[in-house]
């Protein structure tokens, strides 16, 4: 079962990862954006660090609603509302229980993944984070270190695509042949939680 404590330690190992690739996520988003995707995501998973030391949600479902608002309010760019109704969502679904198990993260995952599609308008292979979202949270059903692998494959399948969402989309063709600055930040994310299950001795 995973608990309030999983969540947290899963945030804060997804701030650290966001904290150790920044420049290569600036990196990506300079090549078909604006260059800010590694400030972004740094400064927003900061606070949401912060503000999760600070409260200490008691149930899961706390845990990632709280995230998620505070990405919305630190994050901006596209990403901030994005991410933030991902956690959001994915918390809100996850209830008030004090514990779940990871096949209901599963399933709340794929509620927090829908609604991103549904807020930015963007399908899987319109090179934006969904490419790794949504294989991640088909794959979390089965394991988590298959829903890391299937983010992760995703994420690097985004190189071919041409862009039709968000900033990189104005490049038209000139998108093609770079990573997704979004798709990978989340598979960062998806990382991050199947490190810290497999730190718990857990898999689903
Ligand atoms: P901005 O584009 O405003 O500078 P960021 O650089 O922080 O915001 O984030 C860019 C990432 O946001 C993209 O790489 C892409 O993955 C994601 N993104 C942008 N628009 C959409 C959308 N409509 N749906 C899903 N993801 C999107
Ligand atoms: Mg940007």
């Amino acid at each position: 079962m995973l608990d309030a404590g999983f969540f947290h330690r899963w945030m804060t190992a997804a701030a650290s990862a966001v904290d150790r690739e920044a420049d290569r996520l600036t990196e990506l988003d300079s090549a078909i954006g604006d260059a800010d995707h590694g400030t972004n995501m740094r400064r927003g998973f900061t606070a949401v660090t912060a503000v999760l030391d600070r409260e200490a949600p008691a149930t899961p479902g706390a845990v990632l609603m709280l995230a998620g608002r505070q990405l919305v309010s630190t994050v901006g760019g596209a990403s901030g509302p994005l991410y933030g109704t991902l956690l959001r969502r994915t918390g809100k679904a996850l209830g008030d229980e004090p514990e779940v198990t990871p096949q209901q993260l599963a399933e709340a995952l794929g509620v927090g993944v829908a609604a991103v599609a549904q807020l930015g308008g963007a399908q899987a292979g319109d090179k934006t984070m969904l490419d790794a979202l949504l294989p991640a949270a088909d794959a979390l059903g089965t394991s988590f270190e298959e829903a890391r692998k299937a983010a992760e494959e995703g994420a690097l399948a985004t190189v071919p695509l041409q862009a039709r969402k968000g900033r990189a989309s104005y490049l038209g063709e000139r998108s093609i042949g770079h990573q997704d600055p979004g798709a990978t930040s989340s598979a960062l994310l998806i990382a991050a939680l199947a490190e810290t299950a497999g730190a718990d001795g857990g898999g689903a």
